[in-house]
């Protein structure tokens, strides 16, 4: 088992690290034939340049990340901790919180260590940086007490707790909770609209979107503006809900004026295929099956005797078995169960890409498109891997050319 856990660790940080590098090599590549006009090519190679600097900084990052974390596993660190804490108290939610904690502040202070040469480094550099060595010190604890020890080791104890009162019968309240999570997400969409909005005004816009909506064969009478733009300078739209709850939130981004009414026609018609097509609830029994995936992982690891006996201890330990399952097994159960999901994903965009196009006309489209290119700083140039193994839409160039060939 010892080898097992090491090995499908180092081929998941080698793979990362690669997908990393390509990413790397592909920044700045010069742009493709069709997308040559979205940035001038000064603000593409400073661009370019930044990109690259991260990107250098995030592959030390992760191969120092991922060295601590080999050396804490090759050490018996965690059970040489729980023996040692053992010791002291007999309570055994006391004993993982402080082996666990132990080892999260260790990787926390890898990552910030990082995290500060990109905020006063990198980003500094290029003019990025917003933040004082004050806010980054004090933003940097409120995440690590929220995040970290809040969320995090909160739902590590809650697990604990649960596993101690319903077994195994907790896996499959896991179950329950994601599709749960599914329903909530997927069909009502409740959440992905925070913000505040108010309903778009009357005028020509309006007018224009009720004849699209009528023409689509789809009756929305709830359109509303959210203030996006208090938050950040990127544009966005959604479609979602069910029966009379269906509901168009455009981010004010979009109505500034950048965008020409039939440029917001055809995102709005964009998000409507999305939703007309049913798209979203196709890609639930694959998003679930990849959920029952890392549910199954996280079963046979934390209750593998196997596994703790490997790292030094002398009986199953419950709270080891959860930090191998997220730290070792969890990326390449979810590499390999998301690869499906993404592509999915990705076809579902290039035919609502074509359908945003008929309706609202092939120029507008793709003008639209290289605006919010360039509005969303998008990267012209990924890597095949790195879309294959995490976009969720296609690369720029190919969205075009497929409204160009097919509309
Ligand atoms: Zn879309």
């Amino acid at each position: 088992m010892w080898t097992v856990v090491i090995l499908v660790f180092l081929a998941t940080a080698i793979f990362d690290l690669v997908l990393r590098f390509l990413a790397y090599k592909n920044q700045g590549l010069p742009a493709p034939a069709n997308l040559r006009d979205i940035y001038d090519s000064e603000t593409y190679a400073k661009r370019s340049a930044y990109g690259k600097e991260r990107l250098r900084l995030f592959i030390v990052a992760d191969a120092c990340s991922a060295l601590v974390t080999l050396a804490l596993l090759l050490s018996n660190f965690h059970s040489v901790l729980f023996y040692f804490i053992g010791r002291h108290t007999p309570n055994m939610y006391l004993q993982a919180l402080f082996m666990l904690g132990v080892v999260l502040v260790i990787s926390q202070a890898v990552k910030t260590a990082f995290a500060a040469v990109l905020t006063f480094k990198v980003e500094a550099k290029y003019g990025f940086n917003k933040s004082s060595a004050r806010t980054f010190v004090s933003d940097r604890i409120r995440d690590f007490l929220i995040v970290h020890v809040g969320l995090f080791l909160g739902a590590i104890m809650l697990f604990l707790f649960l596993h101690g009162l319903l077994g195994n019968a907790v896996f499959v309240a896991f179950v329950f909770v994601f599709a749960l999570y599914e329903i909530v997400f997927m069909f009502l969409g409740i959440f992905m609209m925070g913000g505040k909005r108010k309903p778009l005004e009357d005028g020509a816009l309006k007018e224009k979107i009720e004849a699209l909506l009528a023409k689509a064969g789809f009756p929305i009478d709830r359109i509303f503006v959210r203030d996006d733009s208090k938050r950040h300078s990127k544009i966005s739209a959604s479609c979602a809900g069910l029966g009379k709850t269906r509901t168009i939130v455009l981010g004010d981004n979009l109505l500034d004026g950048r965008y020409s009414d039939d440029e917001v026609l055809n995102v709005v018609a964009h998000e409507l295929e999305h939703a007309k097509a049913y798209q979203d609830l196709r890609l639930v029994p694959l998003r679930f099956a990849a959920w029952i995936a890392l549910v199954f992982m996280a079963y046979f690891v934390v209750n593998s005797g196997a596994i703790s006996a490997a790292f030094g201890f002398t009986e199953l330990n419950v709270a080891f078995g959860v930090y191998v399952a997220l730290m070792v097994f969890c990326v390449p159960v979810m590499h390999l169960t998301w690869i499906p999901v993404n592509a999915m994903y990705r076809s579902n965009e290039l035919a609502a890409d074509r359908f945003g196009a008929r309706m609202a006309g092939k120029e507008a489209a793709i003008s639209g498109l290289k605006k919010g290119a360039r509005d969303n700083f998008e990267n012209l140039t990924p890597h095949w891997l790195n879309v294959m193994m995490s976009a969720t839409h296609p690369p720029m160039a190919k969205r075009i050319e497929n409204i160009e060939k097919n509309v």
